[in-house]
């Protein structure tokens, strides 16, 4: 099936792009994709790109690890590990923010469903919403509840949700914008919208280039930064309150990415670590700029 083409910036309308990056997909097919960036705003992304009926083939790995709880290894091992301390900071996170109780959260694209169980467990009201099928089947069980696909989004009622999260999730949506009006529609006044995606303006971007694990095309569509973040919220009437570090992602970005590299190029565990607690270092000393950042958006009332 042929890829699509996008003839106009997602974020900003302008059509002067220019290529930035060829990076190659290693994980699943082998391709090479093309990462464009608008001239006008700064936004980089996949483009072209296969479109939303062609996608699912490049899901099809075991190596997928949201989309699969049994998955073996060592890095799938860390993983695990990091998500059990991740799921209850998530969750401290959104109570603080709702200040101090639950209320009702929608993840969206809440794979496996490890954060909605822990939420439901601590209070929360939840739904969630998750594409893949063999996903939604385990946060079905794992939640206690039916999940639905990410179309029943346009059917939940108005201002019903105080949070509503996104993991890792923003930059697989090929309905932007369209995607980002519904979920704002779906917050209540007042209620705050969490988008956590990976920073192609991080120390980590930057030191593994075509090689860094974060790009994930063609599943990654878009390479936000904290600058085009902005932008393209500020579109959808939302201002950042906050934006928070995940620097635990530094570290699993940076043993994906030796991974990605030539043989004689790729270090040990050492080179990991290294490369973790530079990008950290670097963040801290440059306005946030993490491996990973949280955007915490506020609805105005
Ligand atoms: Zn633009």
């Amino acid at each position: 099936m042929a890829n699509e083409v996008l003839i106009n910036c997602p974020v900003c309308g302008s059509p002067a792009l220019a290529d930035k990056l060829h990076v190659q997909d290693k994980s699943v097919s082998q391709e090479t994709f093309t990462i464009q960036q608008c001239q006008a705003c700064g936004f980089q992304f996949t483009n072209p790109r296969p479109g939303a009926a062609s996608i699912g083939k490049y899901y099809e790995s075991d190596a997928y690890v949201s989309h699969n709880s049994g998955a073996q290894g060592l890095i799938n091992q860390v993983y695990k590990v990091a998500r059990h301390f991740t799921v209850r900071r998530k969750v401290a996170l959104i109570t603080k923010l709702n200040g101090g109780r639950p209320g009702n959260l929608l993840d969206y694209g809440c794979g496996t469903g490890h954060f909605l169980a822990g939420a439901k467990k601590a209070g929360w009201q939840v739904t969630g919403l998750e594409p893949s099928d063999r996903a939604r089947q385990d946060a079905t069980e794992r939640v206690g509840q039916a999940i639905q696909q990410p179309e029943a989004l346009a059917t939940l009622p108005a201002g019903s949700f105080e949070v509503i999260t996104l993991w890792h999730v923003l930059e697989h949506v090929h309905t932007l914008n369209e995607t980002l009006d519904q979920l704002i529609r779906a917050l209540k006044p007042g209620g705050q919208l969490l988008i956590a995606v990976p920073n192609v303006d991080s120390l980590d971007a930057q030191h593994y280039r075509q090689d860094w694990a974060a790009y994930d095309v063609p599943r990654h569509l878009y390479h936000f930064a904290p600058a085009t973040m902005r932008e393209l919220l500020a579109r959808h009437g939302l201002v950042i309150k906050q934006k928070l570090p995940l620097a635990l992602d530094a570290y699993y970005v940076s043993m994906l990415s030796e991974r990605h590299r030539p043989a004689e190029q790729a270090g040990g565990l050492l080179s990991v670590l290294r490369a973790g607690f530079k990008s950290n270092s670097y963040a801290g000393q440059h306005d946030g700029q993490y491996s990973s950042v949280l955007y915490v958006a506020e609805r105005p009332a």
